[in-house]
């Protein structure tokens, strides 16, 4: 691959609903370019950008894929980016090195996917083009699509391309600005019988936004001039650019139709580093540098991917902001405060590197093997170390436990864990504490299942994925006394301890008390802790299902001792029984976690979430409605969050997000508690 200056570049991503045929498209484009010299197919598992196993078996993009199309006008960086929801992460790290995308959408019309894509590119401030896909589709309609484009997203979609016939029936497309028709097998003709109204009154709304990007072309079409091709093209690049119009192409990806007219559209229109202008750096005080994208001069590049390569290992792409990027060379980990060897650096196609000398400002590339660098990260120069803005990611927010298969699989779980979430910032593990359960975090089932096929084929880890434990406790609800008399006689040496307890509630949340009331020395000073350790470890496996006991203070108020044969353990065992048959006594209940959630919803779905929480026994505190979207806030125990991940999604289409935080515990109702017991029961059973 040829080293590009800086403003021959573009770095495009790619963003869909899942399914409206990003990857097919990216896969036209390489192959109208002749990177690739066969038209692959999502369907078979054949298209470049989906190149790993988990991603060719489900037939959808699971991972952000760079793949470089070069033409005589230079070269795109396309960023094939996943279209569901679970791999947000991907595209979050896209959007950071984009410059622009490319909005694709079936010719069936807009759907919630390209809702959100939208919404993503403008939080991003991603300039951009609108592609309507699949004309050959049944029910494909282009202009029912760019109307409800123009209904969702405003005036600025203005259509560049009419495609002349569709479905079945799709023949070609007609270029508004030339007026010309560009047939499917090639040929280049005139407007096509019966579209001429359309085409005339599609093209006169294009030369109108065009004008209204400058003050000349405005005075000279109110004055009823006509502007030249060229002034139309200069007025939708300046208005693209700027973000004030969102040109609206079409084609067919599958039947490779539009794949030239796209590619000359993103370099014609949307911006290359230079033209995008400065990134707002910050040296370590955190004052803020302004870096130009040329490849002159102290260089800095941002690492947005990191992935384990089955033949290289560890592979880091990064894309270069300013300055050079050299084979053999070092440089300065700002993020770190750490020295990085670079071998040999590479441009990317999918799977496929190309080592290169070089990887200039504005481009973007790869390098193996790095030792101490992360996702995010900032290669520098360590004279002038600086930090990029980093992609911001999305938190996990669905949770299962992780557990080995086999004890080969345990071996090499932690090792495999760490690799996983190295390459995939949107994972977490968490090691809970009361459960003894690992937990595998992501941000859906797909996510975590997919994770767990990479760990088994990447790593040779097999796991099991489960629901995770809630971590049930137990407590009493009255005061109560219990005596116990620890005694034994066998053949020398007796044991002999005795003790009268007290057991109480306390407030949640304050463990485990305990108070020494002995008066007169009925139980000697050197047994007390003995007495503690033995009720605080009876304590452990409560009476109702075996979970911990909490919030209960015991007190020693009474006793007696052998001066031969007491013992440290004889009052362990003492203790033991008596705070056991104490619990029993003290009407004893089970606690589950409770948690604060805060859901953010449009407010269309407030009624369904506030009954959806009900039934998940949920006491809502409170709605704030602000903007379109209401946020409810609730407390709702845990044990019905375990999928709430997955079902807030299928209840709002993918529109909802919540948070949830741990809050404090409270006792299960009645009819709750009898299934946690049966449950806790045949679990005992079954370990037994
Ligand atoms: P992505 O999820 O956005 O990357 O979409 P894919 O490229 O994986 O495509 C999803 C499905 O739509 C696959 O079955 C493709 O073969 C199909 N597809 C993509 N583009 C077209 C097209 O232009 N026409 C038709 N008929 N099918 C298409």
């Amino acid at each position: 691959m040829k080293a590009y200056p800086p403003d021959r570049i573009r770095n495009v991503v790619l963003l869909s609903h899942g399914g409206a045929g990003k990857t097919s498209l990216a896969e036209a484009l390489l192959f109208h370019t002749g990177a690739i010299n066969r038209l692959g197919r999502v369907d078979d598992g054949t298209a470049a950008g989906d190149f790993e196993p988990e991603e060719q078996r489900r037939h959808i993009s699971l991972s952000l894929a760079v793949l470089p199309c070069e033409t005589a006008e230079g070269k795109v960086n396309l960023l094939d980016a996943p279209g569901y929801p679970d791999f947000l992460g991907e595209v979050k790290a896209a959007l950071r090195v984009a410059d622009a995308a490319v909005l694709v959408c079936a010719a069936t019309g807009v759907e919630v996917g390209t809702e959100q894509a939208w919404g993503l590119l403008e939080a991003a401030g991603l300039p951009r083009l609108f592609f309507v896909n699949k004309m050959d589709r049944e029910n494909a309609d282009f202009l029912r699509t760019l109307e409800q484009a123009q209904q969702q997203f405003g005036q600025k979609c203005v259509a560049v391309h009419l495609p002349i016939g569709a479905q079945a029936d799709f023949r070609g497309l007609i270029d508004l600005i030339t007026m010309q028709a560009h047939l499917k097998d090639g040929g280049v003709g005139p407007v096509p019988e019966g579209l001429q109204e359309v085409a005339e009154t599609l093209r006169e709304k294009l030369v109108e936004a065009a004008c209204e990007t400058d003050d000349d072309l405005l005075t000279k079409y109110l004055e009823g001039e006509s502007l030249s091709e060229e002034e139309v093209r200069r007025g939708l690049a300046v208005g693209t650019r700027s973000g004030a119009i969102v040109p609206v192409l079409a084609g067919s990806a599958l039947q490779n139709a539009g794949a030239d007219l796209l590619l000359a559209a993103m370099h014609a229109w949307l911006p290359s580093p230079p033209e995008r202008g400065s990134i707002e750096a910050h040296d370590p005080q955190g004052n803020s540098v302004a870096l130009e994208p040329s490849p002159d001069g102290a260089s800095a590049a941002l690492v947005f991917k990191t992935s384990a390569d089955p033949f290289v290992g560890k592979l880091t792409y990064f894309r270069v902001y300013t300055g050079t990027l050299h084979s053999d060379s070092h440089v300065w980990n700002a993020s770190r405060g750490r020295q990085e060897r670079l071998g040999q650096l590479y441009f990317l196609r999918g799977k496929a590197q190309e080592p290169t000398a070089s990887v200039g400002a504005g481009d973007i590339g790869a390098v193996a093997k790095l030792a101490e660098t992360l996702t995010g990260d900032t290669l520098t120069a360590r004279e002038r170390p600086l930090l990029l803005p980093q992609p911001s990611f999305p938190s996990p927010a669905f949770c299962v436990a992780v557990s080995p298969k086999t004890k080969a699989d345990l071996d090499k779980m932690s090792a495999a864990l760490a690799r996983l979430i190295e390459e995939d910032p949107t994972l977490e593990i968490r090691r809970e504490a009361d459960t003894k359960e690992t937990l595998l975090c992501g941000l859906g089932e797909t996510h975590t299942d997919v994770a767990a096929e990479r760990m088994r084929r990447k790593f040779g880890a097999e796991m099991a994925l489960t629901t995770p434990k809630v971590a049930y406790k137990e407590t009493i609800t009255r005061k109560t006394q219990s005596e116990y008399r620890h005694r034994k006689q066998t053949g020398g040496h007796g044991q002999y301890g005795h003790v009268f307890l007290e057991l109480e509630p306390v407030a949640r949340g304050d463990g485990f008390r305990f108070e020494d009331r002995i008066a007169g020395g009925v139980v000697p000073k050197q047994y007390i802790p003995g007495v503690e350790k033995g009720s605080m470890e009876c304590l452990q496996e409560g009476v109702v299902a075996g979970f911990p006991v909490v919030d209960v203070k015991v007190t020693l108020y009474d006793g007696s001792y052998h001066p031969v044969d007491s013992s440290d353990m004889a009052f362990q065992l003492a203790a033991s029984h008596a705070t056991r048959n104490g619990l029993g006594q003290a009407s004893p209940v089970l606690l589950e976690p409770i948690y604060f959630l805060g859901v953010t919803v449009p407010d269309a779905f407030v009624g369904d979430i506030m009954s959806d929480l009900n039934g998940r026994r949920g006491r809502v505190i409170g709605t704030t409605p602000q903007d379109g979207l209401t946020l409810i806030e609730a407390h709702v125990p845990q044990a019905e969050l375990l999928r709430y991940a997955l079902e807030l999604r299928a209840l709002t289409q993918g529109r909802g997000t919540f948070t949830n935080e741990f809050s404090s515990y409270e006792e299960v109702p009645a009819a709750v508690a009898q299934r946690v017991i049966a449950e806790a029961k045949r679990e005992a059973v079954a370990r037994a």
